[in-house]
């Protein structure tokens, strides 16, 4: 990364260590990272790990920072920004982000002031493992500088892909955000298929979670679209053939297209 700043993260969960991991890892220095948490364990083992600046206290963190990342849970983010609100007085000097899901610009602004600069992510759990697809969309103020800094930041945990507004967000939400889930469903609902037929439910793991990611690895790397990439491995009158006619017949676009809805809806709902 060329563009180095002290950064805070407030909260030290899941998401906060995947990130600092990956950022630590693409040669970001953990002495420009500080990470606060109320307990002491996540901080403890991510000073130990990754050698970051870590405290009890949200307010020393932010103290130390230029950008801040948001990273608590929704239900808490309207007491922790009210306490920073509170007593930091430069927040607007300051880059906000924020992956928490479903917490729109506006109530941010509501909360920390109309003056902040403020970049909203939504982070999925293959960040977890390095290959996370974050969504990513700036207020209308955010310079290109800023933006480059963060789409560098969360390029550590996979890729990072910018929409232009907070409606794209839920769509990249219900898409990326969820998708992990669909695609458990669907390829337990295929191991299944194979160890109804007689095969062993360990091997047919084995053999879906490769399939599965042999075939976004494929999709990944072809310029071919993908629905060229399935009539390659489709051959007229052949096993695959009768395989995707049951799903063409029960309209599996069609099914995933009412789930996507779905989950935009579900997303607006909540927000
Ligand atoms: P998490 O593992 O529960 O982490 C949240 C952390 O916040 C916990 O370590 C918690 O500490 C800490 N915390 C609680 N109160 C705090 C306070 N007042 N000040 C500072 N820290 C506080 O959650 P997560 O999965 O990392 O999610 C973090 C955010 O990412 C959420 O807003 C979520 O919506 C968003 N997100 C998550 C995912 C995902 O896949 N996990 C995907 C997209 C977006 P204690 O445990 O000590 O109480």
């Amino acid at each position: 990364m060329n563009d180095i700043r002290n950064i805070a993260f407030i909260g030290a969960g899941n998401m906060t260590q995947s990130i600092v991991g990956g950022m630590c890892k693409s040669g970001y220095p953990a002495d420009k990272v500080w990470v606060s948490n109320p307990s002491a364990g996540k901080l403890e083992k991510m000073k130990a790990e990754l050698g970051v600046n870590t405290s009890h206290d949200n307010l020393e963190v932010v103290n130390a920072a230029d950008a801040i990342v948001l990273s608590v849970k929704p239900q808490l983010m309207a007491d922790v920004c009210a306490h920073l609100k509170e007593h930091v007085d430069n927040l607007s000097d300051k880059l906000i982000i924020t992956i928490a899901a479903g917490i729109r610009m506006p109530k941010y602004k509501q909360y920390l002031g109309d003056d902040i600069n403020i970049i909203r992510v939504m982070p999925n759990t293959p960040s977890l493992v390095g290959q996370g697809m974050s969504g990513l969309v700036a207020d209308d103020g955010v310079n290109e500088q800023d933006k480059n800094y963060v789409t560098e930041a969360f390029n550590g945990v996979g890729d990072t892909l910018w929409v232009e507004d907070e409606d794209q967000l839920d769509i990249l939400g219900a898409v990326a955000g969820s998708g992990p889930a669909y695609f458990f469903e669907f390829m337990d609902s295929l191991a299944k298929g194979a160890v109804e037929l007689g095969f062993d439910p360990e091997k047919a793991r084995a053999m879906v979670q490769q399939t599965c990611l042999g075939a976004a690895q494929m999709a990944k790397e072809s310029d071919l679209s993908l629905e060229d990439l399935r009539k390659q491995v489709t051959s007229k009158g052949g096993s695959t053939a009768k395989g995707v006619e049951v799903y063409q017949e029960r309209d599996l676009h069609g099914i995933s297209a009412d789930a996507v809805k779905a989950a935009v809806n579900r997303n607006q709902e909540m927000a």
